[in-house]
């Protein structure tokens, strides 16, 4: 939590351990603190090692990024809205070696440039959230309702998507062209 604590001061942001999250919104009783633990369900359900679970795994972390974009760096927001843009719209099939290629992207977009994407409104980032993940019994409905989740909260970044498509775009003309 030491990392969290430091981004959202840096942000001039108290965290807050009561109510629902108030950055996603999640119907929870301990803030933002029970809204992460929540993540622990999906780990103890599917096996991140098994690579079926890979693209939920990518979802699940653009996700809780997007709708939690005050608890890390601003640039981060782009590669996983980014990743989400090839995901969904491009049907790219994610793997672990390609999330370096997109970070180099865009690193080379961001020189010389000071101005971040600005996320939604807090707590209007998409109306799944952590809290929805706690509904899953097995792997396919855990995959299902992550997958959902990413999508809301994909959706919720709108105004972005062709800033985000613009920046996808170098990527799949080096790769896939
Ligand atoms: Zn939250």
């Amino acid at each position: 939590m030491q990392n969290l604590e430091d981004y959202a001061k840096k942000n001039g942001i108290v965290l807050q351990g009561e109510g629902p999250c108030q950055f996603c919104g999640a119907p929870v009783a301990r803030g933002v603190f029970e809204c992460h633990s929540n993540l622990h369900h999906i780990a103890a359900i599917l096996d991140f090692n098994d690579p079926s679970c890979y693209l939920t795994r990518f979802l699940s972390v653009d996700a809780m990024a997007l709708q939690h974009c005050e608890l890390h760096g601003p640039w981060n927001n782009h590669i996983h809205l980014a990743r989400l843009f090839l995901i969904f719209e491009k049907n790219i099939a994610w793997d672990y070696a390609k999330t370096p290629l997109l970070s180099n992207i865009i690193n080379q977009y961001k020189k010389n440039k000071t101005a971040f994407l600005m996320p939604p409104p807090l707590q209007q980032r998409g109306r799944i959230t952590t809290s929805d993940l706690l509904n899953a019994y097995n792997s396919e409905d855990c995959k299902e309702i992550v997958k959902q989740w990413a999508k809301e909260v994909y959706d919720s970044f709108g105004m972005h998507h062709s800033l985000i498509s613009s920046i996808a775009g170098v990527f799949i003309r080096k790769y896939y062209s």
